[in-house]
């Protein structure tokens, strides 16, 4: 048919293997795409945190719990002259600076007036072009910052509601010339016609610069929902340190992937505890509004040594 159909997408950085809250969150964004008739697509997040293997296995892990992907995976390192177009349309229309600053410097600076808190506080801003020579003469390349002119723009987000959130002049390509994961995120979205972003919580205050910047690109930001992280027993962000937290830990603890499927929808309140899933069972029950809104705390065994 002629009808547009939308995308969702899992968007995992390389950085090392994907633990169970990583799991539930690429189940959840499965399940809200398929059960929406989208596609569901698949994005490699590779433009820094690169563990050698880590991609591969991701993915296996991912296949293994019978999640699919519509079309190839997409991977950000082989698409950075579309990051670059991006940045070049910005500067074009006066909507970029170079910044010099260092973290140091940012940290010690008073805070601009008027600017919420933890915003750049606009030290390269205005810069004359002297100034900006005479740092340029200091060697360190700049970074490129988006010259923002709200400090908070609105999001709408299926499971938050109406959620407002800080914009500043934040930075669309490093002083290294690695575009910033914000400007990368919002090119790669739209030029995938992803239409549907479910990711954990602790990017929903990502989300309003996002979907900023994707207005000033003449972009439609997508639908959001940010659905709640995994934790350890000590209430931090699930880490390696937590035990048996990755589908092959589970694995070596004798749990076929069909179980690990079951825990994740348990935790979901979508099966009973200890019973197996299957995604097409899953995906008739699934009920966004029905969703746990706190965090899953998880009891886990250590990992056998
Ligand atoms: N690559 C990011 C991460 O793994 C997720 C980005 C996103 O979903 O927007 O934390």
């Amino acid at each position: 048919s002629s009808t547009a159909v939308g995308a969702g997408r899992f968007a995992p950085s390389p950085s090392g293997d994907l633990h169970l809250g990583n799991l539930r969150t690429a189940l959840l964004a499965w399940l809200f795409a398929r059960s929406t008739g989208r596609r569901f697509l698949m994005r490699v997040e590779d433009l820094d945190r690169v563990r050698p293997g880590a991609r591969e296995q991701q993915l296996a892990d991912l296949r293994e719990l019978g999640l699919d992907w519509d079309g190839d995976v997409v991977v950000q390192s082989d698409r950075r002259q579309h990051y670059q177009d991006a940045v070049a349309r910005l500067e074009s229309a006066g909507l970029t600076y170079e910044c010099f600053c260092t973290r140091r410097e940012i940290l010690k600076a008073p805070s601009a007036p008027h600017a919420p808190h933890g915003a750049y506080p606009g030290i390269c801003r205005n810069l004359t072009s002297e100034e900006r020579g005479a740092r340029r003469a200091g060697g360190r390349p700049p970074a490129l910052r988006l010259r923002a002119d709200v400090g908070s723009f609105a999001i709408d987000d299926l499971l938050h509601g109406s959620y407002s959130g800080m914009v500043d002049d934040l930075v669309l390509r490093r002083g290294d010339g690695t575009p910033a994961y914000n400007l990368a995120v919002v090119v790669d979205d739209a030029a995938q016609g992803v239409d549907q972003v479910v990711r954990g919580d602790d990017l929903l205050s990502s989300a309003p610069r996002q979907a900023y910047l994707a207005g000033l690109l003449g972009l439609t930001a997508p639908q959001y929902a940010h659905v709640p992280l995994a934790l350890d027993q000590e209430g931090r962000r699930l880490a390696k340190r937590a035990g048996a937290v990755t589908l092959g830990d589970q694995k070596a603890l004798g749990r076929t992937p069909r179980q690990v499927l079951g825990m994740l929808a348990a935790s979901l309140r979508l099966t009973a505890p200890d019973e197996e899933a299957d995604l097409a069972g899953l995906l008739d029950r699934f009920e966004p509004s029905r969703l746990p809104r706190e965090p899953w705390v998880i009891t886990l065994p250590t990992t056998p040594s």
